[in-house]
C-alpha cells in the first residue's frame, strides 16, 4: 500500500503517516519526489484496514499497490531513479557505458584496457576478481589480489569500478574497493547476498538470472531495496532458451517492458547476451534504441588470449567503433553518450 501525500505536505504530517503506519506493525519507507512525497507501507497488514490514513493532514490517499514489488515499483515512484556513480547518472540523459575484460588477470592487462575504454567515452571499468565459474577446474580469478589491482586502475584513470560479488561474507571487502556491486546472474536469488548487499550503501549492479522472469528480477531488486539501499541498477543480460545461436536469448522488448513495470535503471550486457563479438555492436545499437540506460561490455586487448570470456570480448578497435556507432543512435532516441 502506499501513501500519496499532498503537494507541499508538511514534514509533520508525513512523520505522523510514518509513526501510524509503524504502529500497526508495517515498515513504512519514505520517498520524497520532487513534487510530492508518498510513503509506502510494507508488511502484512493482518486483516487490517488503512481507510482512517485517509483522513490524517496532508494526506491525498491511500492506494493498494498490484505489483508484487513495492518499491521497485513504478507505482510507487512515478520518477525514474538516478543512481550516481562518483559523477556519473545512470538513468539520466547520458548513456553509461561500463567496460572491460570479463576477469581481471593481471594489472597490466586491467590497467591497459582501463585506459583505453576509458579514452573511448566509458564510465566504468568492469573486471571480475571473484569468478563464478561453472566448471570448479576454471580460472576462479584473483580475488583480493584482484581487487586491489582495480583499485590501482582506478587510482590510474579516475573510472569507477564494478565488480562481482559472490558471497554475503564477501560484500564488506568488495564494497571497501569497488564503487558497484555486481550480483551476477548466477546469485540473481542468492537472498542471503541480496540483503547483505542491501545493507550496503555502495550501489548495486544486479543482473538478470538465467531463467529469472522480469517479476523475479523486480523482486531480487526488492530485496536490495527493502534493505534501505536504494541504488540498484538492473541489467537484461539475456535467459537460457532452446536457441542455441546465442550464449544466451536477450529479448529487446524486456528493456520497455522493464522500464515500464519500475523507476530503476536498466542496462544491457550485450556480451553475455550474445556471447559472440560479431554481434555485440549491433545488439548494443538496440539496446539503445529501445531505451537502456547503459551498457556493459567485455573488452580485452587480446581477445584471443584472455583467460575467460574471449569469444564474446571485443578488442580495442572494435570497442571504438561501437562507441562512435553508439552516439548517433543515442542522438536518436535524445540521449547522449
Ligand atoms: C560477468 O559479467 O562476467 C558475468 C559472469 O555475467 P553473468 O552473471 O551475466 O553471467
Ligand atoms: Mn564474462
Amino acid at each position: 500500500m502506499i501513501v500519496v501525500m499532498k503537494p507541499g505536505a508538511s514534514r509533520e504530517s508525513i512523520d505522523h503517516v510514518m509513526e501510524k503506519i509503524e504502529s500497526i506493525g508495517l515498515i513504512s519507507h519514505p520517498i520524497f519526489g520532487t513534487r510530492r512525497t508518498v510513503v509506502a507501507a510494507i508488511g502484512d497488514k493482518h486483516g487490517r484496514t488503512l481507510d482512517d490514513i485517509e483522513a490524517m493532514p496532508g494526506v491525498e490517499r491511500v492506494v493498494p499497490i498490484l505489483a508484487p514489488y513495492k518499491m521497485a515499483s513504478l507505482e510507487v515512484h512515478e520518477e525514474k531513479s538516478v543512481v550516481k556513480v562518483d559523477g556519473f547518472s545512470f538513468g539520466g540523459v547520458r548513456i553509461g557505458v561500463i567496460a572491460g575484460p570479463c576477469a581481471v588477470e593481471s594489472e597490466e592487462v586491467t590497467i591497459e584496457t582501463a585506459r583505453f575504454v576509458k579514452s573511448c567515452g566509458a564510465v566504468a571499468l568492469r573486471a571480475g576478481a571473484f569468478k563464478p565459474r561453472t566448471s570448479p577446474y576454471a580460472f576462479q580469478g584473483l580475488e583480493e589480489e584482484g581487487l586491489k589491482i582495480l583499485a590501482r586502475a582506478r587510482e590510474e584513470t579516475g573510472l569507477s569500478v564494478v565488480t562481482e560479488v559472490i558471497a554475503p561474507e564477501h560484500v564488506e571487502l568488495v564494497a571497501r574497493y569497488a564503487d558497484v556491486l555486481q550480483i551476477g546472474a548466477r546469485n540473481m536469488q542468492n537472498f542471503l547476498l541480496l540483503k547483505a548487499a542491501g545493507e550496503q550503501q555502495k550501489p548495486v549492479l544486479l543482473k538478470r538470472g538465467m531463467s529469472a522472469t522480469i517479476d523475479e528480477l523486480l523482486l531480487a531488486g526488492e530485496y536490495i531495496l527493502s534493505r534501505g539501499n536504494h541504488n540498484v541498477i538492473l541489467c537484461e543480460r539475456g535467459i537460457r532458451t532452446f536457441e542455441d545461436h546465442t550464449r544466451n536469448t536477450l529479448s529487446i522488448a524486456s528493456v520497455p517492458a522493464m522500464q515500464q513495470r519500475t523507476h530503476l535503471p536498466v542496462i544491457v550486457d550485450p556480451s553475455h547476451a550474445t556471447g559472440h563479438s560479431a554481434l555485440v555492436a549491433p545488439v548494443a545499437r538496440a539496446a539503445v534504441a529501445a531505451g537502456a540506460d547503459g551498457l556493459i561490455v567485455e573488452v580485452h586487448p587480446h581477445p584471443e588470449d584472455a583467460l575467460v570470456d574471449g569469444a564474446q570480448s571485443l578488442d580495442f578497435r572494435g570497442f571504438e567503433l561501437m562507441m562512435k556507432e553508439l552516439e548517433r543512435i543515442a542522438e536518436a532516441v535524445d540521449r547522449t553518450m
